[in-house]
């Protein structure tokens, strides 16, 4: 979908912000850039729709490379999100939803239909919100209009730079947690920019970390945190040992309920490294005690739980 061929982009100034970078982005991805500051993550998403000429290399798009594509047919396919709301002030929500859609000429019905939808998509009434003024929302609102003002005009691509980074912790996880839903109705390709490890582990299908222009590890959450490359990586996620107990993890089902009798099962005492391991191949895993199932692990809560942890500065052992 999105690939990056020996990609490298030197500044005026003679800075290499990204060195020799190989990558591809899968269609329907959610796809999460992480690194200190300073790494090139904004500048490899930038290259993308090209904000930022690359210096050397290629950057492929459904196989063509972008330097073909009309430059308006590249930007208004790939929608684009900022972490300093861009909202223009002057215009109402429903005004700085349809700047795209306008651009493309819908008509007027197909436009207010679409804002509609997008509007409810997010839990904000249509007929409340609609007609305000950014200035009349609050951070966490206009963050979630800078969302699906993005996906006004259906882009197969949308590139995300922090896009909750200046948000109160609460906005921030309502705002992660629509992001995911959105992502599971629409299956769009995202590239989604953070630094913070919790954030990735959360949203990201996989994650890439870079430092200095290069990447230092591309893999799924679980591979960050069974499996990191280097202390580099270990130290940005924390670290790979939990003190966190199993039965942490467990959501309890009751005796001859709902889960298939071919379901992986362990013990209660099995170590969570050894978990972390058997959750890369499997998505649920069983727990049993004395012979009795007590619960189910499901992979995407085991993450959610463990990296929640590790944000609270948990006690770790090696
Ligand atoms: P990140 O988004 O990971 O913080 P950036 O991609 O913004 O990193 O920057 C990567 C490197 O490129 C940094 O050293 C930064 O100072 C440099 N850089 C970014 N933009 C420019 C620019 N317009 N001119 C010169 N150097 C830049
Ligand atoms: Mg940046």
């Amino acid at each position: 979908m999105i690939r990056f061929e020996q990609v490298s982009k030197q500044f005026p100034s003679g800075t290499f912000a990204v060195k020799s970078l190989d990558l591809e982005i899968k269609k329907g991805e959610f796809f999460v850039l992480i690194g200190p500051s300073g790494s090139g993550k904004t500048t490899t998403l930038k290259m993308i729709n090209r904000l930022i000429e690359l210096s050397i290399g290629w950057v492929w798009i459904n196989g063509k490379k972008i330097s073909d594509y009309d430059i308006n047919e590249l930007r208004w396919n790939i929608g684009y999100v900022l972490q300093q709301i861009a909202l223009f002030p002057h215009m109402t929500i429903a005004e700085n939803i349809a700047v795209v859609p306008e651009l493309k000429n819908w008509d007027k019905d197909k436009i207010a239909g679409r804002v509609d939808e997008l509007l409810n998509m997010v839990g904000l009434d249509p007929i409340e919100y609609r007609n305000r003024k950014p200035s009349e929302l609050s951070g966490g609102q206009q963050q979630r209009i800078g969302v699906i003002r993005a996906l006004a005009a259906d882009p197969e691509i949308i590139l995300m730079d922090e896009p909750f980074s200046a948000l109160d912790p609460f906005s921030r996880e309502k705002l992660q947690d629509d992001l995911l839903e959105i992502q599971r109705k629409l299956k769009k390709t995202i590239v989604f920019v953070t630094h913070d490890m919790q954030e990735a582990l959360k949203l990201g299908d996989r994650i890439c970390l870079m430092k200095d222009g290069e990447i230092v590890q591309v893999g799924s959450p679980h591979e960050f945190l069974s499996n990191p490359v280097n202390d580099f990586v270990r130290e940005f996620v924390g670290s790979r040992k939990f003190s966190i107990q199993l039965n942490e993890l467990i959501t309890p089902v009751s005796a001859g309920e709902g889960f298939l009798s071919d379901t992986k099962t362990i013990s209660l005492s099995t170590p969570v490294d050894e978990l972390l391991e058997l959750l890369e191949s499997f998505e649920q895993i069983a727990v049993e005690e004395n012979g009795e199932v007590i619960g189910i692990i499901n992979r995407q809560n085991a993450v959610k739980v463990m990296s929640q942890y590790l944000r609270k500065g948990g006690q770790i052992h090696e």
